[in-house]
């Protein structure tokens, strides 16, 4: 009944009016995919009221104001002795306090002349800043508009959790095309009830006019939350189910070669208690006649690499093939790069395929996989693309899980017949909570870290005191110390974002030799370059300036500091992923946190926690009771299961509802399920 909403969800938002291909693409690590769907289920965390001020003497510095000017003066920016001047236009408020409005990218100063023309009023919205030379500033505004036309500056704006790339107003205008569209198909489809409720309720959470409409317990908040959770719980469900009905799903494989023992005594190091006992959990599943669905969560550091090498090379034994998919290709690269002198030692094939293989290259690649000769390959989802083939493809295993989408997942299982399926978390879910989220898949813990590790040191600084960190920390890097500097993308405005890791960058660079600058506006290749030249310990650089585009679960064990500004902005799990970049080699490692003016009480007993403990465990539970899953930034890389509207803390009453309903799932329900389980991507894996 629903089929043609389904077959509108299911369009590429390219194709939604006024988006097109290249603005599609930057929603990449904004949303799951680039279905509207996709958009829909990433609702707003914020309204921002923008009532028209008349004064900007009460206003506070950070603060989006709304305000009408009046133009004085244009004063063009460009280069002047070596330094980078940004575009000024001077405008006063109803009272003459001075306003400036400032651009970075000088060459548009036309275009912006004539938008705030001098001796005319306009309204103008955006960030308040402010400098002692100027006074207040507003850089890059997000609204002008002449005083007939405020009007289009909206009264509650919903703020979305953006990328770099992508403005609030491409969310709206995305936003207002879409619902344009719904409007128009439900005025003539046949559309069931429940999904009309359901479509009301995103709609009301997309226009939100208070931020009670988007509080986890909101009306329409809560509803979809259950939505989600009753979805994913009946997948469990009925996967738990059908796992334990169909028992002889594939033959148990035979052991043909002798690899293991010479794997152990290739290895340059002891195996952990708890890696050796993930291994041989992971060895028993082998013997059973149902295909493996293991989860194996290890904090960073405790070395899930190595169970997966240990692994792939039990499943060369069986003379079957494994394929490790890390989520980007700097992590595969650096996977081949560890992994591959290891194989060559044991006489076993390994092999990395990414989006960069073309041509010959990639052809001879995949005639060795198809031949079977490759019993390791390594990649990204460039693996499952149509043109690869296996000759038997034994196990999956995915490096940090969360980030591969259910598309992906059934890619994997059609290339082989029902593979054995390894996830590698670096989420320490708490117990309390991972029988609900990881219900269909058997889990093993690695709770130690290698022997030898020295525990890194943690400390928080204000913000101000950044130039003595540079000071204390220059030493140390004239020594020889690598340097990661992490600057937060400010979730909705990513000029002001470019502006910091840039400005930072240019700082750091005056001071030290050779600094590296990585961000989200790079293209894929130029950032891997940089990370890759960061990587080498014999390269020259030795600070590397970045977003948070740094990848999760790179080594550069010759790194030893870890700074991190606004570190109040981020998750405590995605703060914990980012320091585990460091403490890696024997060296003594730091990790500073910067935090600013801004920063609440709460907000610093957070940053205590990190500073008291290691445990990752303790940290995903802290995090959970402090704030919730999902506020803050750094969640996509924090690792827990990514839920649109489910709030782990706020919701934890929805869990258990769910839960009971999806046992009880009664015939009239099934449909509903169904619809909701694509909706949200909750894949019934059992019997695919
Ligand atoms: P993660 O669990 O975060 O993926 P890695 O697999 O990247 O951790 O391992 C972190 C580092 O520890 C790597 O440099 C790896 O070679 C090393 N390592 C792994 N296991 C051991 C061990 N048992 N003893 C010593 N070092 C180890
Ligand atoms: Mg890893």
């Amino acid at each position: 009944m629903d089929k043609e909403i389904f077959e509108f969800f299911n369009t590429d938002l390219q194709f939604i009016h006024g988006v097109g291909p290249v603005l599609a693409s930057k929603f990449d690590d904004v949303l799951d995919g680039r279905r509207v769907l996709d958009f829909l289920l990433h609702a707003p965390y914020y309204v921002r009221p923008r009532e028209i001020l008349d004064s900007v003497t009460n206003a506070q510095v950070g603060d989006t104001i709304t305000i009408s000017v009046l133009v004085k003066s244009h004063k063009r920016g460009g280069m002047f002795r070596g330094r980078r001047h940004p575009t000024q236009i001077v405008c006063a408020d109803k009272f003459a306090a001075p306003v400036t409005i400032q651009f970075f990218n000088v060459n548009y100063l036309d275009y912006w002349t004539e938008k705030l023309p001098i001796g005319q009023w306009r309204i103008v919205s955006g960030k308040l800043d402010y400098s002692n030379k100027t006074g207040a500033i507003i850089n890059h505004p997000e609204f002008i508009e002449t005083p007939e036309n405020a009007y289009k500056i909206p009264k509650h704006q919903a703020i979305y959790s953006s990328g770099e790339g992508l403005t609030q107003k491409t969310f709206s205008n995305v936003r207002d095309q879409i619902f344009k569209i719904i409007h128009e198909r439900i005025a003539t489809l046949v559309i069931s009830p429940r999904m009309l409720e359901f479509i009301d309720a995103l709609e009301h959470v997309h226009y939100p006019e208070t931020n009670d409409d988007l509080a986890p317990n909101g009306t329409y908040m809560a509803k979809l939350a259950y939505c989600e959770l009753f979805a994913h719980q009946t997948a469990i469900a009925i996967n738990r189910c059908a796992r334990r009905e169909q028992k002889n799903q594939r033959p148990i494989r035979q052991k043909k070669y002798d690899l293991i023992e010479k794997f152990y005594n290739v290895l340059p190091f002891q195996l952990t208690n708890a890696q050796q006992r993930t291994i041989d959990e992971i060895f028993a599943d082998f013997q059973k006649p149902v295909p493996m669905m293991r989860l194996v969560q290890g904090d960073v550091g405790s070395g899930k690499t190595m169970v997966a090498m240990a692994v792939a090379v039990k499943m060369a034994e069986f003379g079957a093939q494994t394929v490790l998919l890390a989520p980007t290709d700097t992590l595969a690269q650096q996977h081949f790069a560890k992994l591959a002198p290891m194989c060559e030692k044991l006489g076993l094939v390994c092999d990395v395929l990414t989006g960069r293989d073309k041509g010959t290259i990639r052809n001879e690649k995949l005639i060795s996989l198809r031949s079977g000769r490759t019993k390791l390959a390594i990649g990204t989802h460039a693996l499952f693309s149509d043109d690869v083939e296996y000759k038997d493809l034994g196990l999956v295993i995915i490096d940090e899980q969360h980030r591969f989408g259910v598309a992906q997942r059934t890619a994997m299982r059609t290339k082989g017949n029902n593979p054995d399926m390894l996830a590698l978390s670096a989420t320490p879910i708490p117990r309390t909570l991972s029988m609900t989220v990881y219900g269909d898949m058997d889990i093993s813990i690695i709770n130690e870290k290698p022997a030898g590790r020295i525990p890194i040191k943690t400390s928080k600084i204000p913000m101000m005191r950044v130039n003595a960190l540079i000071e204390r920390i220059a030493p140390q890097i004239e020594n020889g110390a690598k340097v990661f500097w992490v600057c937060p993308l400010v979730s909705e405005s990513e000029i002001s974002d470019m502006t910091a890791a840039q400005s930072r960058f240019e700082e750091l660079n005056k001071r030290f030799s050779h600094v590296g600058l990585c961000h989200g506006q790079m293209d894929k290749k130029e950032r891997d370059k940089v990370m890759n030249e960061f990587a080498d310990p014999n390269s020259k650089m030795h600070v590397l300036v970045s977003t948070t585009v740094i990848e999760v679960g790179i080594d550069v064990p010759s790194a030893t500091i870890m700074v991190i500004e606004n570190a109040e902005r981020f998750g405590l799990a995605a703060l914990h992923q980012l320091r585990g970049r460091v403490g890696r080699g024997s060296k003594q490692s730091y990790c500073i946190l910067l935090y600013g003016n801004n920063v609440t009480p709460d907000g610093l007993k957070r940053l205590d926690i990190l500073c008291e403990t290691e445990d990752g465990f303790v940290i995903a539970e802290q995090d959970l009771m402090i704030r919730g899953v999902g506020e803050l930034l750094g969640t996509k890389q924090s690792g827990w299961i990514q839920y649109h509207f489910v709030n782990y803390r706020e919701h934890r009453d929805l869990f258990k509802l769910a839960q009971m309903a999806a046992m009880n799932n009664n015939s009239e329900d099934e449909f509903w399920a169904d619809e909701l389980r694509q909706i949200f991507g909750c894949s019934v894996t059992a019997g695919a």
